[in-house]
């Protein structure tokens, strides 16, 4: 059923029109047309992986979809952070399906522009010992969802693949299939692809509340004005529990700093990304290394009167994974709160994101590890550092839903440090929920409603 005709017959009205005056929506304005008369588009919120990829394929099919960015240009958030490594090895069991689907359609995105894809592989080193069942895990994980390429290497094996992995280590889990990518160029391409489809992009516009009547979503109000949706598709990362609440839906994200640096262009020394207990890497084609934190990463978080929501979910995971967070007080956050009587007013979200602290010691404690194993990176000069906000869940899965509450809002956030690689299936994924209100991938794992039960705790940090 179109878009549309869904929303007339969720509130039994006969036309677009007499709904609209029914429930005291204007009609849209501001700078944002509505395409055809009666015809509501798809609100995507978000100009990150997730809402370029959801737009691109909502419009495709020739639908109407306006896209709704408040900052100025697609990814200058999460996806915009991001290492790079599209990762297929390592996922949950649940994500398997829809991290091999991703892998593909990167793959075939790269027939259409340049967005730097190599598709060098995958490998997690193993330096110790008590890392080695952990693998184990991971590779019979693999194996289950029919990855049967993940497999277990000793050092010289690794060396054959990767001669500059000169340095001590044990072994590795390696995965030829994964891929990285330069995760800016990335987005750009999902969002021209979009607008090459016909939707409209609207950055510098703030989404401020999610409008519902009788059990829908009708519409959003915006910075630019009000607009009537026949679907709202929140991807707004770390932001979309502010957008939720203003239906009254709970979402339990946790925003957590993880930092990366850049070294100067270096020899080309390996094209495989690298994943490992400490550390994590890939090179870019320019010969810049991009290094990470890697697996358990130690991540900073900002405690502010935000955290006495759902605190029953995260005082455990904090306590359990005591090590690797940082946590300090954010004062300036809590005046904020206290002024606006609220931990999560939409007037909360910055129109502009400022620049994030990188915790240059565990990036170059990171560096050093790496360098470890490959020696010829000793002395390589970091020339870029940054800090990005990654959306953690209590139990480390992503929320993927398409009925959370009101009909007609596919909620899409807590991709934690792993989410680039699944924009693409989860644009596929969010547009089926907006146009038909379910989808052909099993998103059982990643429902809202999970959390109202027990919450098992995730494995590791990220
Ligand atoms: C340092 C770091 C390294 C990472 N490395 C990897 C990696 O190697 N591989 C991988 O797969 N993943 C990685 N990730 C995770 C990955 O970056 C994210 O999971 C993914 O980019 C999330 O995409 P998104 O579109 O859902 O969210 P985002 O990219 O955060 O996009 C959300 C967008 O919504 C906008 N927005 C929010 N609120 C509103 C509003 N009210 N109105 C309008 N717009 C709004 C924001 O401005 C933002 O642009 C990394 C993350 C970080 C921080």
């Amino acid at each position: 059923m179109a878009v549309d005709q869904r929303v007339q017959a969720s509130c039994g009205l006969g036309s677009a029109q007499a709904r609209a005056t029914q429930t005291g929506l204007a009609l849209v304005t501001g700078r944002i047309q509505r395409t055809a008369e009666g015809d509501f588009p798809v609100v995507v919120i978000g100009g990150g992986i997730t809402g370029a990829a959801t737009a691109a394929a909502a419009a495709a099919p020739g639908a109407s979809v306006v896209l709704f960015e408040k900052e100025d240009g697609p990814a200058r958030e999460g996806s915009g952070c991001a290492q790079g490594s599209l990762r297929v090895q390592g996922h949950h069991g649940a994500e398997f399906p829809l991290a091999q689907e991703a892998l593909q359609l990167w793959t075939d995105a790269a027939e259409e522009g340049d967005f730097d894809l190599v598709k060098g592989g995958n490998r997690y080193f193993r330096t110790k010992e008590d890392e080695l069942p952990i693998l184990q895990h991971l590779v019979e994980e693999a194996h289950k969802a029919g990855l049967t390429q993940v497999q277990l290497l000793d050092a010289a094996q690794v060396r054959e693949i990767m001669p500059a992995a000169t340095g001590p280590f044990l072994g590795a889990m390696w995965s030829p299939v994964d891929a990285q990518c330069q995760s800016e160029k990335g987005t750009e391409l999902y969002t021209r692809r979009a607008e090459k489809a016909g939707a409209q992009i609207a950055f510098g516009v703030k989404v401020t509340k999610l409008i519902e009547s009788c059990g829908r979503i009708i519409g959003v109000d915006t910075t630019a004005g009000r607009i009537q949706a026949g679907a709202v598709v929140v991807g707004a990362g770390v932001w979309t529990p502010y957008l939720a609440k203003t239906v009254g839906l709970d979402v339990p994200i946790m925003p957590v700093v993880m930092s990366e640096l850049e070294t100067e262009p270096v020899k080309p020394l390996f094209e495989q990304a690298i994943r490992a207990f400490g550390f994590g890497s890939r090179q870019r084609r320019n010969g810049k290394v991009v290094v990470s934190v890697g697996l358990n990463a130690k991540v900073a978080h900002g405690v502010s009167l935000a955290d006495l929501n759902g605190l029953r979910y995260w005082l455990t995971r904090a306590m359990s994974f005591r090590k690797n967070l940082k946590v300090k007080f954010d004062l300036a956050r809590t005046i904020e709160q206290l002024r606006h009587r609220s931990t999560l007013s939409t007037d909360l979200i910055p129109h502009v994101s400022p620049e994030l602290t990188c915790d240059r010691k565990v990036v170059h404690s990171a560096l050093g590890r790496l360098s470890t194993v490959i020696p010829e990176l000793q002395g390589a000069k970091a020339t870029r550092y940054w800090g990005g906000l990654v959306d953690m869940t209590p139990d480390g899965l992503p929320i993927i839903d398409g009925h959370v509450g009101p009909e007609g809002l596919p909620l899409i956030t807590g991709l934690a440090g792993h989410g680039f690689t699944l924009g693409p299936v989860l644009g596929e994924i969010a547009s089926d929920l907006s146009l038909d209100g379910a989808t052909k991938r099993d998103i059982e794992s990643f429902r809202l409603a999970r959390y109202q039960g027990k919450v098992d705790q995730p494995e590791m940090m990220i």
